[in-house]
C-alpha cells in the first residue's frame, strides 16, 4: 500500500510531485472516506488555487460537498470544522517548507489532525482506486462561505481576559510571513485593543519577507522593528500560523521551549496544578518550572498530534511543542497560533514583561547532530543502544532518552531520512556537547560494525 501522509500530511514540490492528478486522485480517496460535508481552506502558496480545486473536484466526483472556506491559518479551519458538524476537513498547506512546495493534509470531524488509522483507510482507498462513483445526478457541491475568519478570532477574544489586554495599552510588531496567519492575526489584536505593527502581513506565496519558518535567522527584521519601535512583544507565525515564535519586549527572540514554559506555568498556576504534555524533545526548563507549580509534565512521541490525543486522554490543562506549537483544551486539541498570542498578550497585562517573566525560566543548552544511518539498521541500532544505557535512568517513549548527571540525549532514528539524530540538552554548551560526544561515539561505533 503506497504510504501518502507524513506526519504532516501528504507534502511535495508543485507541479512535479504534487501535481493536480495527483491532488485530484487524493480528493477522491478523501471524498470517499468522509462521505459527507468537508470544509477545505488554504495557506496563502501561489499553488493553494490550483491544489484546492483539483482536491475539491476530486471530493465531489466521490459524492461529497465541497464547502470552500478560502485562505485560512489551519487552527482557523480546524476550529471551523469542530463546530460546524462538518464530515471533516482538508487543509491545502505545506506549513514552513519553502514556497515550491505545498501539501494537503486532512481534519477529522472533531477538529483535530487526523489520526493514522484514518490516513490508513484514506491511504488504501487511493492505492486500490477503490473509489465511490456516484450517478451523474449524486456528484458533490461546491459552495463558498466566507466570515469564518473573524468567527474564529471572536472565540478567541472572549477565551482570554480581552479587558485586561486593552487596558495594558500594548504595542506588539506582528510578522506573518506573508502567509495565512495575515488573515486572522491583525483583526485578533485589533479586537484586543492592541495596536500591531506589522511586518509581511500581506499574504503573498513566493514568501518575498523570508522563509516562513521562524528561526532566528528569519526573524532578523522582527528583531530589529521590536527594538526600534519599543513593542511590548514580537510575534512571529510560519507559513499556515499553527505556531507562534516570540521576540521580547529587549528584543531577544525567545526559543520555543522557553515561551511553552512561560504559558505553561501561568496556566498551571491558574490552576492550582495539573497536567501539562509535551513530546520527549522538549527541554528540561518545562518540567523545572511546572513541578514547582504543584504540576506534572507528561512526555510523548514527537508530533503535535500525538501531543493533542494524550492530552484528551489524560485531561491535560495545558501541551504544547518545543517549535512554538501551543495546544489549549479548552478552545481546542490542535496548536493554535492565534490563542497563543492572545494568551501571552494576556499573561503580560497581568503580569508584566516577557523579559522578566523569562527570569524565572532555567536556561539550557541543546546540542543537534546527525549521523548517516541506513534505514535498515536503524531499528537494530535503537536495540543497541537501549542495551548500551541499560544501567541509566532512560525514557523510551520514542527513541532512548538518556539521563546524564547534568543533561540528557535523545537518540532516534528519523522517520523520513536515512539519518540517526542526538538531540541533548545541558545547563551549558559545554555540558550539552558532553553529553552529545559520549553519545555520538556509542551511536558511531555501532554503524561501524
Ligand atoms: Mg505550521
Amino acid at each position: 500500500m503506497t504510504r501518502l501522509f507524513g506526519t504532516n500530511g501528504v507534502r511535495g514540490i508543485v507541479n512535479q510531485d504534487m501535481s493536480v492528478e495527483f491532488a485530484l486522485e487524493v480528493g477522491r480517496a478523501i471524498g470517499t472516506f468522509m462521505g459527507g460535508r468537508v470544509a477545505i481552506a488554504t495557506d496563502s502558496r501561489t499553488s493553494g488555487d490550483m491544489l484546492r480545486s483539483a482536491v475539491s473536484a476530486g471530493i465531489v466526483y466521490a459524492g461529497s460537498d465541497v464547502l470552500d472556506l478560502g485562505m485560512l491559518p489551519t487552527p482557523a479551519l480546524q476550529y471551523y470544522v469542530k463546530n460546524s458538524g462538518a464530515k471533516g476537513g482538508v487543509m491545502i498547506t505545506a506549513s514552513h517548507n519553502p514556497p515550491e512546495f505545498n501539501g494537503i493534509k486532512c481534519v477529522d470531524h472533531d477538529g483535530t489532525e487526523m489520526p493514522r488509522r484514518k490516513e490508513e483507510v484514506i491511504e488504501r482507498i487511493y492505492s486500490e482506486r477503490d473509489f465511490a462513483l456516484p450517478a451523474w445526478n449524486a456528484v458533490g457541491r461546491i459552495a463558498r462561505m466566507d466570515g469564518v475568519a473573524s468567527s474564529y478570532t471572536n472565540a478567541i477574544r472572549r477565551a482570554v481576559d480581552r479587558f485586561k489586554v486593552q487596558e495594558a495599552g500594548l504595542t506588539v510588531v506582528l510578522d506573518c510571513a506573508n502567509g495565512a496567519g495575515s488573515i486572522t492575526s491583525p483583526g485578533l489584536l485589533e479586537a484586543l485593543g492592541v495596536r500591531a505593527i506589522t511586518l509581511n502581513c500581506n499574504p503573498q506565496g513566493t514568501f518575498p519577507g523570508h522563509p516562513s519558518e521562524p528561526t532566528p535567522e528569519n526573524l532578523r527584521d522582527l528583531v530589529a522593528a521590536v527594538k526600534a519601535t519599543g513593542a511590548a512583544l514580537g510575534i512571529a507565525h510560519d507559513g499556515d500560523a499553527d505556531r507562534a515564535i516570540f521576540v521580547d519586549d529587549k528584543g531577544t527572540y525567545v526559543p520555543g521551549d522557553q515561551s511553552l514554559t512561560v504559558v505553561a506555568s501561568h496556566i498551571v498556576q491558574e490552576h492550582g496544578g495539573g497536567t501539562v504534555v509535551t513530546p520527549v524533545s522538549t527541554s528540561s526548563c518545562l518540567e523545572e518550572v511546572v513541578r514547582r507549580h504543584n504540576g506534572q509534565v507528561i512526555y510523548t512521541k514527537v508530533g503535535a498530534p500525538t501531543v493533542a490525543r494524550r492530552m484528551m486522554e489524560i485531561g491535560a490543562v495545558f501541551g504544547g511543542e518545543e517549535n512554538g506549537g501551543l495546544i489549549f483544551p479548552e478552545h481546542q486539541y490542535c496548536r493554535d497560533a492565534a490563542m497563543a498570542i492572545a494568551k501571552m498578550l494576556e499573561i503580560i497585562a497581568l503580569k508584566g514583561p516577557l523579559s522578566e517573566l523569562l527570569k524565572e525560566v532555567p536556561c539550557r543548552s541543546l546540542d543537534k547532530r546527525k549521523l548517516p544511518c541506513p534505514d535498515d539498521k536503524k531499528g537494530w541500532v535503537l536495540e543497541q543502544v537501549e542495551a548500551y544505557f541499560a544501567d541509566r535512568r532512560t525514557d523510551l517513549t520514542d527513541g532512548v532518552k538518556v539521563y546524564f548527571e547534568e543533561g540528557w540525549s535523545l537518540m532516534r532514528p528519523s522517520g523520513t531520512e536515512p539519518i540517526f539524530r542526538i538531540y541533548s540538552e545541558g545547563k551549558d554548551e559545554a555540558t550539552a556537547k558532553r553529553c552529545g560526544d559520549e553519545c555520538e561515539k556509542v551511536v558511531r561505533e555501532l554503524l561501524e560494525e
